[in-house]
């Protein structure tokens, strides 16, 4: 698939949800993915990109920078404390803020650092052990404890479990961003951003469609 198809699709969902496209921004996921693709689809001009470890968005974006001028790079994977300064300087937004002590230390490193990115907290929509996030009865009270800390929120961010129909868990986010006056919904990936759309998603993260296939060998 290629980008002007996912794009195609986004403003179909848009607009039979009733929603502005320009209400939606497309995270094109390009972790694992070779340079050629992820130069392929900057050529196409789209800037607003995705990664899940530090490291290795720290081993690719600096360069694409140079050639490309500004992207706007989302951390989407579980963030370690010892790579919050690293994941700080590197990134617009960090989608996976789930526990105090990063909180906290993303509250020190701002204060040093005089800038913070967008965050959104991870919400564990299916209550799986093996997930991060923290759990849809603990999100009000840990939104409430980002926000004592003067942290930049937008919004909450969801990955739903593999064999469930993820409408329920985008509903749940919504359901749970909207009581706590967050307008930010990070939620839909390949198989199911139109259905995220539907609810409520203000930021889809699409790897795959856009790419091809992971080459995890
Ligand atoms: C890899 C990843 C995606 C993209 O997944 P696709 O199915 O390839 O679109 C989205 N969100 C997170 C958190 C991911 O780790």
């Amino acid at each position: 698939m290629s980008l002007s198809e996912i794009t195609g699709r986004m403003a179909k969902a848009a607009a039979n949800a009733g929603r502005s496209v320009d209400d939606l921004k497309l995270i094109a996921v390009s972790k694992v993915q070779p340079n050629e693709r992820v130069a392929a689809v900057l050529d196409e001009g789209h800037r607003t990109f995705g990664e899940n470890k530090v490291q290795e968005a720290a081993g690719k974006w600096p360069a694409f920078r140079e050639t490309y001028g500004d992207i706007n790079l989302h951390l989407i994977g579980p963030l370690q404390t010892n790579k919050a300064r690293q994941a700080m300087q590197l990134a617009q937004a960090i989608h996976t803020l789930d526990r105090p002590k990063l909180a906290t230390t993303l509250a020190r490193l701002s204060d040093e650092l005089g800038s913070c990115p967008d965050l959104f907290i991870q919400v564990n929509t299916g209550e799986e052990p093996q997930k991060s996030g923290v759990l849809p009865a603990e999100a009000d009270a840990f939104v409430a404890e980002v926000r004592a800390l003067d942290l930049p929120l937008v919004g909450l961010m969801c990955i739903p479990p593999v064999n469930e129909e993820p409408s329920l868990h985008f509903a749940l986010l919504a359901k749970i961003a909207e009581r706590n006056g967050l307008a930010g919904l990070s939620m839909g990936m390949s198989g199911d951003f139109e259905r995220a759309i539907a609810l409520g998603a203000t930021h889809i993260r699409v790897g795959s469609a856009i790419f091809g296939e992971r080459d995890y060998g």
